[in-house]
């Protein structure tokens, strides 16, 4: 069986899909690993380092391609790659088959079985293999250090000769793992921090890391939708958060906003009032701009300046960390594959709940009834 990593081609992807610190298992039990020149230059790995694990470096992409039985990737191949795989290969990575399920046709048609990192189960089994926490965990941090590098004010309070310095106020939106991840990296720096969220489970959390967490009356709705994620709320009730965010962000130097609802644009949060009444200089970070974003002046992927407050949209933080953020990614896909290579050969069980869970396409069918569904939708308009 022939595995092959490759360059990610999307423009400002740094990271790669496997390190070659995760190539010795696969290795020791017979799987060949073919390798494109420069694949993993960006998250420093060499391709030495690649040959000295054991691994066949080549300039050949095309050849990769062709060849290869399993491609582990961080982004779905695009659209050219897709028409050269062999047909029968096992792709995964974060494939996005709900935001952009067309964009999968031709691998779905090769066919190429597809399996998507967004997809795996968030279920205690497939822990180790949940690469969008590891991800998020990554650009919360990432967004914090952003804020910080921007603010033309320091974070922690300071007590000098010359004054006290006040500490930064930081206010987080969605308490999920990019959330938590920003409340501790702003807390670690020394700010004063606010968190808000729609599920109560959150408070908690937010608690136990010394920040404040703000509370908004629903009227007793269910904010909790499966899998510990949130259900998409009523504008009624997505009002209440839209007050109480113009409310907090009159005194907030620091707004890092991660409110998503897995497979739906991100919630619009944050009214254009809300940045005007930041204070000059502040900076708001909104982590949801890949969904479409969270505060509605949010451009995806451009950085704006509106009445002296600084509005980041990134689109991809993580690469951003492309050391690290391999590395855990690296670890996420080996577990994954754990599942699929059994001796050196592939073996997929799909009536495995994670296999089955994460499988986008197989046997040239979308697996995923939500797929399928919005392919149908794709196809026919
Ligand atoms: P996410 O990226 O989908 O959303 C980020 C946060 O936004 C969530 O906390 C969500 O509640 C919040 N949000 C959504 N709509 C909102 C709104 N209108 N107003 C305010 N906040 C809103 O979620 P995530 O960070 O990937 O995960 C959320 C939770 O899932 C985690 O905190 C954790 O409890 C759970 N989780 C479980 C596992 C596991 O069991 N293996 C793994 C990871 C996460």
């Amino acid at each position: 069986m022939l595995l092959g990593i490759l360059k990610e081609s999307a423009p400002g992807e740094s990271r790669v899909a496997l390190l070659p610190g995760s190539l010795k298992s696969l290795i020791a039990q017979g799987t060949s690993v073919l390798v494109e020149s420069g694949a993993g230059e960006g998250a420093g790995a060499s391709d030495k380092a690649y040959a000295d694990a054991g691994a066949t470096v080549t300039a050949d992409r095309a050849s990769i391609l062709s060849t290869a039985d399993l491609l582990p990737m961080v982004n779905a191949p695009a659209a050219d790659d897709q028409t050269k795989l062999k047909p029968g290969v096992v792709v995964i990575g974060f494939l996005r088959p709900l935001d952009a399920p067309g964009e999968l046709r031709r691998a779905i048609d090769r066919p190429a079985t597809l399996f998507s990192m967004e997809l795996v189960p968030r279920i205690t089994r497939a822990q180790s293999m949940d690469a969008l926490s590891s991800m998020a965990t990554v650009a919360g941090y990432k967004a914090v250090i952003a804020a910080a590098d921007r603010l033309p004010r320091l974070f922690p309070m300071l007590m000098t000769a010359a004054g006290t310095v006040p500490p930064a106020k930081v206010f987080v939106i969605g308490a999920g793992v990019a959330g938590l991840q920003a409340i501790a990296t702003a807390r670690r720096l020394g700010a004063v921090v606010e968190a808000y969220d729609v599920r109560a489970a959150a408070g908690e959390q937010v608690r136990s890391l010394g920040a404040k967490f703000l509370d908004v009356d629903l009227g007793g709705i269910n904010t909790e939708g499966g899998g510990g994620y949130a259900a998409e709320l009523t504008e009624e009730a997505l009002d209440r958060g839209r007050d109480l965010i113009t409310r907090t962000a009159s005194h907030s130097d620091v707004i890092v906003t991660t409110a998503q609802v897995p497979g739906r644009p991100a919630p619009r949060l944050i009214r254009a009032a809300a940045v005007q009444a930041m204070p000059p200089g502040s900076v708001l970070v909104d982590l949801a701009a890949p969904a479409g974003g969270n505060c509605e002046l949010t451009k995806p992927g451009v950085t704006q300046i509106i009445n002296g407050v600084t509005l980041l949209a990134p689109l991809n933080l993580p690469a951003e960390v492309p050391v690290d953020a391999s590395n855990l990614y690296s670890r996420n896909i080996l577990n994954f594959l754990g599942l699929i290579v059994k001796k050196g050969e592939l073996s997929v069980d799909m009536a495995d709940e994670v296999l089955a869970g994460a499988c986008v396409a197989h046997q040239g069918k979308p697996v995923n009834p939500r797929v399928a569904k919005l392919l149908e939708t794709v196809s026919a308009s």
